[in-house]
């Protein structure tokens, strides 16, 4: 195809401003996809997606359209993830594009999310298109928004255009806009091949299925490419657009995008960012700045039965067919039996994760604290990542620890900022950064990530009544006063309840613990402590008085059937309780305790 007559787009906006809607609306006029096959979210394949309205996984439609100049057009979308987790996949599938369509919501304005995907566009160089969505709207503000535009970011908003993507209003003016506002790509047929793997999945019929962005050459089916990173070669078995079912092509050029299968075994195999050429003759530097996507945050995940323990497995390893950013270790704690010790992007990855274990395989599962992973600097020189607080070696021999920062944007309205700035403060944050746009205050914060992954989202979502918005990046990684603590109950340290704290915040985490602790365990005939300790020094504790006498007798009387189901009773419960020393603590304190309240 005439490079001319291409243009690669992806559409950047806040959740539920209306990116999915406006991708619909975009398929059905150009008839990409015939009525009666339409449903609403045609990109958002996954359950769990749709349910939430998030995008995990970058998708792609081809779409052609017949502009006003009498020129048909190949447009080609890509959808990228639209969450703080998957940031580094955001940023690579921006480097596949030329443009962006900038949608926010007429009603709402610009929220963290809009400035934090508008800001990788931008860094991809894009040229992009300002798109006010809901105009159909009484709440629709389309002269404050477009101020807001042009003060928060930068961005002439003068001919923005407005739609209703729900109505369909405005929808025509967008594809011309595409067409006549966006570059067409660059890029050289004669050159050898250079391509960008910006997706892959697996699918259980083709395997391994791989999007590619063609930069310079040809692909053609049949050809032997290799992944330059990995050094990998495979065949090419089949060549596809995506509209956004498969439709089979005999080659991809310059400026297209589309999806390749060869007997690839696994996704892990196919990194996002790498630079995919020809086995032979093949190009000879990389594309710039790959760095494969890292599991920050980690947790145990232990099946509530311990016979689940297989289907776990199993289900593990399925997901991460498709995943290859979600990383698993066996584990075993004296506490949950068997399990994983598993690494997400992020804390929504970990949600995403865990629910589909639940809901797909129909599993029980107990999550332990997330934890993030510190760096230990040894006193011999060493460095280790720590990604379970139970494996904390010796304190004499780490010099220091250092802990992930983040810098986070929280937008809030003005009433809510109070609040919004004692949260930061109370979790360790430094505040970096104070501005207004209109009602709304800007915040940037520079915090400790293991203070977010723990319940921020939450807080942050309860102090505001859900008006902030909230994105963060990664910044570096710096040293504190960090310590693990850990829990004894009747002297015995139960591992899945040790955690990683600041020295400053131990005291009142470890009391909050105890307290919790002795309402879920159930008294015993003698006296259980339970204690929070860091090192040998105990620096909360409580005491679980012990039972007085055997109240349970009385409950044996009665009718037989009624007697036969509170032994049936006793012994399921018997079987949700974990055996400590001589303490038996029931599966469901250790649920509760972990929990992140
Ligand atoms: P996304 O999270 O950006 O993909 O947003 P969605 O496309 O899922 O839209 C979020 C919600 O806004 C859905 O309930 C849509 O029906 C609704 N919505 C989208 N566009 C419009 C619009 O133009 N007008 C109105 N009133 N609602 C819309
Ligand atoms: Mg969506």
């Amino acid at each position: 195809t005439d490079l001319d007559l291409i243009r690669n787009f992806s559409i950047v906006a806040h959740i539920d401003h209306g990116k999915s809607t406006l991708a619909d609306r975009l398929i059905q006029l150009t008839g990409t996809v015939a009525q009666r096959d339409m449903k609403a979210q045609m990109l958002d394949s996954m359950d769990i997606e749709r349910e939430r309205g998030i995008t995990i996984k970058a998708n792609s439609v081809r779409i052609e359209y017949p502009a006003k100049d009498g020129k048909r057009y190949i447009l080609n979308l890509i959808d990228t993830p639209g969450h703080v987790d998957f940031a580094y996949e955001v940023s690579r599938s921006m480097r596949a594009v030329e443009g962006s369509l900038l949608v926010v919501d007429a009603s709402q304005g610009v929220e963290a999310q809009t400035l934090a995907n508008v800001y990788h566009a931008l860094d991809a160089g894009h040229e992009i298109v300002p798109v006010l969505n809901k105009v159909d709207l009484p709440a629709a503000d389309v002269g404050r928004v477009k101020t807001q535009i042009e003060d928060v970011i930068g961005l002439d908003a003068s001919d923005a255009i407005e739609i209703s993507a729900k109505s369909g209003l405005g929808i025509p003016d967008v594809l011309e806009a595409i067409v006549t506002r966006l570059p067409a790509p660059k890029g050289d047929r004669d050159a050898p091949l250079k391509a960008m793997l910006v997706d892959s999945w697996y699918d259980s019929y083709l395997g391994v299925v791989v999007m590619i962005r063609v930069i310079d050459g040809v692909v053609r089916k049949g050809d032997r490419i290799k992944m330059m990173q990995t050094g990998a070669v495979y065949g090419v078995d089949k060549l596809a657009v995506l509209k956004p079912q498969m439709v089979d092509i005999a080659e991809l050029g310059p400026g297209e995008i589309g999806i390749w299968t060869g007997s690839i075994k696994q996704v892990r195999d196919t990194r996002v960012g790498d630079t995919i050429t020809s086995e032979k003759k093949g190009c000879e530097t990389p594309l710039p700045g790959f760095k494969p996507a890292q599991p920050v945050v980690f947790c145990g995940l232990f099946p509530v039965d311990a016979n689940d323990f297989d289907t776990l497995r199993d289900a593990i390893e399925k997901l991460q067919l498709n995943d290859s950013s979600f990383s698993s270790e066996m584990e075993t704690s004296a506490a949950l039996g068997f399990g994983f010790r598993c690494g997400f992007l992020g804390l929504l990855h970990l949600e995403v994760i865990r629910d589909r274990l639940e809901r797909e395989y129909d599993l029980d599962l107990i999550t332990t604290a997330p934890s993030v992973v510190f760096h230990l600097h040894m006193r011999d020189g060493e460095v280790l990542d720590l990604h379970n607080p139970a494996d904390m070696p010796d304190l004499t021999l780490v010099d220091h620890i250092d802990e992930p920062r983040i810098k986070a944007t929280i937008l809030v309205p003005d009433e809510y900022l109070g609040d919004v700035l004692k949260l930061c403060q109370d979790r360790r944050g430094i505040q970096m950064d104070l501005s207004y746009a209109g009602s709304r205050a800007m915040v940037v914060y520079d915090l400790p990530l293991a203070e977010v992954v723990f319940d921020f989202y939450d807080r942050l979502k309860s102090v505001t009544k859900g008006y902030a918005s909230f994105d963060y990046v990664i910044s570096e990684y710096r040293e504190d006063y960090l310590v693990k603590m850990s829990i004894l109950v009747n002297d015995e340290p139960v591992d899945a309840l040790s955690m990683m704290v600041h020295r400053d915040r131990a005291e009142m985490r470890g009391r909050a613990m105890v307290e919790k602790l002795k309402d879920l365990i159930p008294r015993h005939m003698f006296k259980i402590p339970i204690q929070a300790a860091i090192g040998g020094r105990v620096i909360a504790r409580e005491t679980l008085s012990a039972m007085r006498k055997d109240v349970t007798a009385k409950c044996y009387g009665g009718d037989a059937s009624r007697k036969k189901k509170l032994l049936e009773k006793q012994k399921a419960g018997k079987k949700r309780m974990r055996q400590f020393g001589k303490v038996e603590i029931p599966q469901e304190a250790f649920i509760s305790a972990l929990k992140m309240d």
